[in-house]
């Protein structure tokens, strides 16, 4: 199934490259989107992410110019052809569009010595944009991967992904975090990464059962909320750590998160920034015992894992949605007895989509339930996939 998505998008693009410049392209190369297993709104606290590459990507066909000091470059999702500087001062357009990511990462590549001659090229994509699955992520390092390719020069593991963070940073004005790029450049087939969001240090841990799946279900709902929430959250997890003399709630443990809770408590917060440091402190040992618990084969405890991160985003960290709760709910009725194995909120919350493991043998039944269940009770239309961790960014 995965293979033939695969093939479809690849065969696509290499047809658009033919009708959009006349020519066989010369350099194809695919960088997939990613689902957080667990993990969540650890990442600007130093904590542990947990994600994987999906099966879904954004490919790239490529091919020079008749020696052209540009790049020429058309997007199928937006249907818009554009032109792209590869030197000089390279500044961040005003306006960010889908040429800001493009632009950002072929100035960031160039600022680590990636220099090209005039290229064409086509992009396609099967990551949902905008879905919560960073197609932002894998665009950025799509296009790194192919000024790699074009230019000679290798970048390090680490240094692409940060490449790519910086493009998103200055030209996509988004301040994200470290996870997207990391598991879009260095993903590995088969495997999730342990990635820890201080030390910038991934550790890959085998998922390679294939009766075991992981199923994404968009609730389609996206409350707006997420502009004004997200800088609370964070400044709220600020303000716990310096209440608690720490740089980071990463260096906090739930003993001592208990002992000075009455530094957290106050009159004007009541318990609301005590409850932001339980999810964060809670969420990196969630993180770290389900990675052990994979590797284990101990499929309760990595179920009892994702329950009590989807609670404590829900009740603590306060940034789910009724929508996203009934997904959550339909999962944890249907059971191990069903094939669920653990269900949770992905993303940054107030809508968008779930993570699910299942037994992949029950993938059709499962997604039948939850889709009907979810239109029963929410009037809408849930979106599913299954699967499994797929490999990071590549020259094809
Ligand atoms: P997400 O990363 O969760 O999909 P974002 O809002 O971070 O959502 O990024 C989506 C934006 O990235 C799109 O609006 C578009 O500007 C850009 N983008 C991503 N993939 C593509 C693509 N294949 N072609 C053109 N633009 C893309
Ligand atoms: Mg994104």
């Amino acid at each position: 199934m995965s293979d033939r998505l695969f093939e479809e998008l690849l065969n696509e693009t290499k047809t658009l490259f033919r009708e959009k410049f006349g020519a066989e392209p010369q350099t194809l190369v695919a960088a997939p989107g990613r689902v957080n297993l667990i993990g969540e709104h650890t990442d600007y606290n130093g904590g542990f992410v947990f994600p994987m590459a999906i099966e879904r990507w954004t490919i790239i066909a490529a091919g020079p110019n008749d020696g052209a000091e540009k790049a020429t470059i058309y997007a199928k999702a937006t249907d818009e052809t554009a032109d792209f500087a590869i030197s000089g001062e390279i500044l961040p357009a005003e306006k960010v569009e889908w040429t800001s990511y493009v632009q950002g990462a072929i100035a960031c590549s160039l600022e680590k010595g990636a220099k090209v001659a005039g290229f064409n090229a086509v992009i396609t994509s099967n990551v949902p944009l905008g879905g919560g699955l960073s197609s932002s992520a894998s665009l950025e390092v799509a296009v790194a991967t192919l000024m790699e390719e074009l230019s000679g020069v290798k970048f390090g593991a680490v240094e692409k992904p940060l490449l790519c963070q910086k493009a998103e940073h200055v030209f996509a004005k988004m301040k994200c975090g470290i996870m997207d790029q990391f598991i879009s450049a260095l993903g590995e087939k088969d495997c999730a990464m342990l990635l820890d969001c201080r030390s910038c240090e991934p550790k890959m841990i085998p998922i390679s059962d294939p009766s075991i799946s992981v199923l994404i279900t968009n609730s389609n709902v996206k409350h707006a909320l997420t502009g004004s929430e997200y800088p609370e959250r964070r400044a709220s997890c600020e303000e716990a750590a310096r209440r608690l003399g720490v740089e980071l709630l990463r260096d906090v443990t739930m003993e001592t998160l208990e002992a000075s809770k009455d530094k957290l408590v106050d009159e004007e917060n009541g318990d609301r920034l005590y409850r932001r440091a339980r999810h964060v402190v809670g969420e990196d040992v969630r993180t770290l015992k389900m990675a052990d618990a994979l590797v284990a084969g101990d499929w309760a405890t990595v179920g009892a894992q994702m329950y009590a991160s989807h609670d404590s985003l829900r009740d603590d960290y306060e940034v789910s949605c009724p929508e996203i709760d009934v997904l959550v709910e339909i999962a944890r009725k249907i059971g191990p007895e069903g094939g669920v194995i653990g269900s949770r909120i992905t993303g940054g919350g107030f809508g968008g989509c779930t993570v699910s493991l299942v037994k992949t043998e029950k993938v059709a039944e499962i997604t039948e339930i939850i889709k009907t269940e979810y239109k029963k009770a929410v009037g809408k239309d849930a979106t599913i996939f299954a699967t499994r961790p797929a490999q990071g960014a590549r020259v094809l």
